[in-house]
């Protein structure tokens, strides 16, 4: 059986909330929640608050905040982008690569996530690449394919030495948003298969290490359902970290579980 790493819980607020009400979000849950040094907590917040945050946070919590996107260059006429450098300025260390909704709305290719993925790499900020497979693909059988397909192109020519702070989520795309997340047994059998295609592009003790999260409809009746599988190791959470009672549920839920 695999080796679980840490825990890694995430939520990621999309384009929701003002700055306002982030703060306010923050504020009371570093109040409430358990910190931890078992496992790391972080927040993809929209760009424009992501200094504010991470000013309030300080040093001295548990928290990380992290961008939902980034270019693949350092700067240039790229108007409405992002480079890693900004993110880290403003304070993220972490940033999500080929979430769903980046690939599928904004038409993000497999090519382009790999030289963002490198910049992360390049960059030093934390990357956690999105993967997962349509309904359509689902159905048809890809979905090994297509999970094997999203990891080779985007680890391609990147030293494995440099890939020691990736984070993978497998996100199936028809369970997200819509309260029908996947079974417990379908995301671990879909983590176990990516690990295995980790380990052929790493090796394996480092396939081991890497946190694999799982996202699609997570809510607090079924997130310690996910974190008890081998290769589930961790959480991307959509709607669910909007609300400040259901974010702090999942994430002390899982502190209470490492204290046993
Ligand atoms: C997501 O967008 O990454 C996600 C998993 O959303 P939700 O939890 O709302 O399904």
């Amino acid at each position: 059986m695999t080796r679980k790493a840490p825990s890694l819980i995430i939520g990621n607020w999309k384009m929701h909330k003002t700055i306002a009400e982030a703060l306010s979000f923050v504020e009371q849950f570093l109040s409430l929640y358990e910190k931890v040094a078992e496992f790391s907590v972080g927040l993809a917040v929209p760009y424009t608050m992501i200094h504010p945050l991470a000013q309030k946070i300080g040093k001295d919590h548990h928290l990380m905040i992290g961008g939902q996107n980034m270019n693949d260059c350092t700067s240039g006429a790229f108007t409405g982008e992002i480079a890693a450098e900004m993110l880290q300025d403003a304070g993220a260390s972490f940033v999500l690569l080929g979430h769903s909704e980046r690939r599928i709305l904004y038409k993000e290719d497999d090519a382009f996530i790999n030289r963002k993925l490198k910049r992360a790499v390049q960059a030093g900020i934390k990357p956690i690449l999105c993967v997962g497979e349509t309904k359509i693909e689902s159905s048809e059988g890809k979905t090994e394919e297509v999970l094997e397909r999203q990891l080779k192109e985007a680890l391609k020519d990147i030293d494995p030495k440099e890939l020691g702070k990736l984070a993978v989520a497998y996100e199936p795309i028809w369970a997200i948003g819509n309260g029908e997340a996947a079974s417990p047994a379908i995301a671990q059998e879909r983590h176990h298969f990516c690990r295995e295609i980790l380990s052929t592009l790493l090796n394996k003790e480092m396939a081991e290490q890497i946190i694999i999260q799982y996202g699609g409809s997570v809510t607090t009746s079924n997130a310690q359902n996910f974190l008890a599988e081998p290769d589930i190791n961790g959480l991307l959470i959509g709607g669910a970290s909007l609300s400040l009672d259901s974010f702090l549920q999942i994430v002390n839920d899982e502190y209470s579980k490492n204290q046993q």
